[in-house]
């Protein structure tokens, strides 16, 4: 019985570590993504429209994306 209870107790308790360093990764996965994020500067471009269909005429494809950071055509609003 208390061989059963301790290879129980070992389960449980790998289990739950491996959930919690799941749970961390993901949280700073998630990090790394808002991080990403802020740093498209896109919403602080003078060339930004804010339009759904043209939301940036210079480089339509890349504005509001992972591409326009470092854009080179970025000129900040005055
Ligand atoms: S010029 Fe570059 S930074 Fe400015 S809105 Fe267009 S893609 Fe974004």
């Amino acid at each position: 019985m208390t061989l059963y209870a301790v290879f129980t107790f070992l389960t449980i308790s790998t289990f739950v570590v491996m959930l919690l360093i799941d749970f961390l990764a993901w949280v700073n996965r998630g990090v790394q993504d808002i991080k990403t994020l802020h740093e498209i500067p896109c919403s602080r471009c003078r060339y930004f429209t804010g339009e759904y269909h043209l939301k940036c005429p210079v480089n339509p494809h890349a504005a509001l994306t992972e591409a326009a950071i470092n854009c080179l055509d970025f000129v900040g609003e005055y």
